[in-house]
């Protein structure tokens, strides 16, 4: 699908590694006040002065995490560095540092790597934050990235996910699913192209979908919304795994239950038509897709004037005693113990 258009390509053994470190981040500016020595010491120096600091790493491994045969690298890039500040969003605070580290084996050009490293700038521009450090290897195969990002929250405003209470709202930012089937449509064309290289593909009714798959955004305004509410989350996660993983983890920790209702999930018209195309159940979707990078949070029940006509915002249920467990109530009224089916990396299939 995507063919190589410039054969002309820059071995990485020319430049060496402290060269292709200084060349692929001389472009890179600095953002945060915080950051009082980026990369080119042989630490990075940080003043988050009287805030608690948030630390949270990723490693995103080709042929585990992603498929270069339609992830572009600059998309890849980009990728990298949102995954990681959705969860530093999702204690509520706010990004500041990365740091990334790649290993690539030599079938990677110095093009290639600066396609990567494109799309982590763009981010680092978006999103304000800095790249202050990493480490550039070798791998015997393919492509592998770990990115660390650092984000700071005042003492009083971090979220955690231990904080849900009995009748508490459960609450969501944007829409549910898009991503897990703009993987569903890549997918399918990448068998297409392998039988047919000349098919053009028609993607048109797929965009919403595809963006999320391959060029995700991260919830950084959800804090700011909150804050001009005046409502703070009892607990908050990110929704990497999907819903339904995401609510074990809130109420596993928090030691509470919840019951959340079918006809109360956000999809978008995009995620309903493919569901009926690739016959998959738009519900089942919503709670296992995955990689929406969504927010998920509970508030008080006295906040529901605060949330409930926010745009940004849907309420999908409330949060119950423990002993209740995990439960959806269908549209026909009907209640389905929920299962963590959410993806993970780790699983067999
Ligand atoms: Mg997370």
């Amino acid at each position: 699908m995507l063919e190589d258009k410039n054969p002309q390509k820059t071995s990485l053994a020319e430049l060496g590694e402290f060269g292709l470190i200084r060349h692929i981040t001389k472009f890179f500016k600095i953002h945060q006040p915080s950051t009082l020595k980026g990369v080119g010491d042989d630490a990075a120096v940080l003043d988050s002065s009287d805030k608690q600091t948030l630390v949270t790493t990723d490693l995103l491994i080709e042929g585990v995490h992603f498929d270069l045969s339609y992830m572009p690298l600059k998309h890849l890039g980009y990728k990298a560095i949102i995954v990681n500040l959705s969860d530093v969003y999702a204690m509520n605070g706010e990004a500041e540092q990365v740091t990334v580290s790649i290993a690539v084996s030599n079938r990677f050009s110095l093009e290639a790597i600066e396609e990567l490293y494109a799309g982590i700038q763009l981010a680092c521009n978006t999103y304000k934050v800095d790249l202050i450090g990493g480490d550039t290897t070798s791998s015997t195969k393919g492509i592998l990235i770990s990115v660390t990002a650092i984000g700071t929250a005042e003492k009083d405003k971090v979220v955690y996910r231990n904080g849900a209470k009995e009748t508490d709202l459960i609450v969501v930012s944007g829409d549910l699913g898009a991503a897990y089937l703009g993987l569903q449509v890549l997918e399918r064309e990448k068998q297409v192209f392998q039988v047919d290289p000349n098919n053009q593909p028609d993607l048109e009714n797929y965009t919403y979908l595809i963006e999320r798959q391959l060029k995700p955004e991260a919830r950084k305004d959800v804090a700011g919304i909150l804050k001009e509410l005046d409502v703070k989350p009892t607990s908050m996660i990110d929704i990497s795994d999907g819903l339904s993983s995401e609510l074990f983890h809130i109420c596993t920790q928090s030691k509470v239950g919840c019951k959340i209702y079918e006809d109360k999930l956000p999809l978008d018209p995009q995620v309903i038509s493919a569901c009926e195309e690739f016959e998959l159940d738009s519900t089942m979707v919503a709670l296992s897709g995955g990689e929406d990078y969504e927010l998920l949070f509970t508030v008080p029940i006295s906040d529901f004037d605060k949330i409930k006509a926010n745009p940004n915002f849907s309420i999908i249920g409330h949060i119950t005693a423990e002993n209740q467990g995990l439960q959806l109530i269908t549209r026909a009224n009907q209640e389905i113990e929920l299962k963590a089916q959410g993806w993970n990396g780790l699983k067999e299939d």
